[in-house]
């Protein structure tokens, strides 16, 4: 058994505790211990026992970025990349982006979406334990929003197909592309259904059939409508556009979306702030607020993978949810306990709590005090499996001083 004792100045628990100073202990793959650094037991001895102190620094459960697409390289034209790509170029470029994710502390992802299952086929030959929630291959219409994955469905057969296949893959999630979208691949529109009501609410049965939940893809409020209907668990961007260049933000759609407990990945990244154009911040504020409001659910994540949308830029979209009014200390909650939870894995991550995943960052300085420090490391801890982050090249050296 390999056992790590990391001391630091401060340990947020992720269960509203903060330990100082505080210690925590692994053993292999979990946290063995955690508690204060005086309190420690003096049960792990021997030379496979390895010390890190971190004078000065927090340690936190490890980030969650609820939607990612590791097979997709952030390249600004990614639609001729992803289907002029061939297997093993998706599959170094998922290998680079879990390498990317595991430096910046980014312990759990949920992939929604990779081509023909080169996602399955590379994370089933790598070392990298980062925790991945898979979706496998989005369903789609012929033609439609990113058909160039391979899922391209007409019939109810074709459905239950693709959804029993994605399911023998591995697959956690199903996703669904219920309105067309902006980027990669697809000649529908982003404002109207792909979809009829009838093939939405077959697709949400066959994947209920297989224990499975349904992300959806909606932008356009007409799809945002069906998929509520249809009984999904997440809506992603849901962002009311309509083909006029304006929105219909619907309230009693906002309501209905609350009261049936859909989550909500709205898809902020590093950029969020100061976009420009339709999707502006001062616009996205707006909704995120009222949807706030109304009680949703709040799914944080990034789309990363997607054009100048980098894998490990998650932390640098924290700043859009303190302007939406998140304190520091909810900013983390979101995006460790919360996202867990929501994302059903909080028996395995999430928090620092003896017997789960050894899933832990450690930070310079305070995070509840200045969320920045999340973007630089000195430590990321997946599942057991260490490192220390390029980012900051003396991380090591400081952690054994
Ligand atoms: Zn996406």
């Amino acid at each position: 058994m390999r056992v790590r004792i990391i001391d630091a100045d401060r340990v947020l628990t992720g269960t509203g505790e903060v330990i100082s100073p505080g210690t925590v202990v692994t053993a292999d793959d979990l946290i063995a211990w955690v508690g204060t650094t005086g309190a420690r037991p003096a049960d792990w001895t021997g030379h496979r026992v390895e010390r890190i102190r971190l004078p000065g620094a927090t340690i936190l459960p490890g980030l969650i970025d609820a939607h990612v697409h590791l097979g997709f390289g952030c390249a600004v034209h990614p639609r001729p990349s992803i289907q002029h790509s061939t297997r093993l170029e998706v599959a170094a470029t998922i290998r680079r982006a879990l390498r990317t994710l595991a430096a910046a502390g980014i312990t759990t992802v949920r992939d929604l979406g990779a081509p023909r299952y080169v996602d399955v086929d590379t994370l089933a030959t790598t070392t990298s334990r980062t925790r991945v929630l898979k979706a496998t291959i989005p369903l789609t219409i012929p033609g439609g929003h990113c058909y160039s994955l391979g899922g391209t469905v007409t019939t109810d057969i074709e459905i239950g197909r693709l959804v029993a296949a994605n399911a023998a893959r591995g697959a956690d999630w199903i996703k669904v592309m219920v309105t067309g979208g902006f980027t990669v691949s697809g000649t529908s529109s982003p404002y109207e259904p792909q979809f009829s009501d009838h093939q939405l609410r077959v697709i949400v049965a066959v994947a209920r059939d297989h224990g499975l939940p349904v992300a959806a893809h909606a932008h356009g409020t007409a799809g945002i409508r069906q998929a509520v209907e249809a009984g999904v668990d997440s809506i992603e961007h849901c962002t009311w556009m309509t083909d006029d260049g304006g929105f219909e933000f619907d309230l009693g759609l906002v309501d209905a979306i609350a009261a049936r407990q859909i989550m909500v990945c709205p898809t902020i990244n590093h950029e969020a702030l100061i976009a420009r154009g339709r999707l502006a911040w001062a616009v996205r504020r707006e909704q995120l607020t009222v949807m706030l409001g109304a009680g949703v659910r709040l799914l944080p994540g990034t789309d990363s993978g997607i054009p100048r949308t980098p894998h490990d830029k998650y932390t640098h979209s924290f700043p859009a949810y303190l302007n939406l009014g998140l304190t520091p200390v909810e900013v983390i909650d979101l995006a460790t306990r919360r996202a867990a939870e929501l994302l059903r894995i909080a028996d395995r991550t999430g928090t620092l709590t003896a017997g789960l995943s050894a899933d832990l960052i450690a930070v310079p300085g305070d995070p509840t005090q200045d969320l920045t420090v999340l973007s630089t490391p000195i430590l990321a801890m997946t599942a057991g499996d260490l490192h220390y982050p390029v980012a900051v090249p003396t991380a090591e050296e400081y952690t054994r001083r």
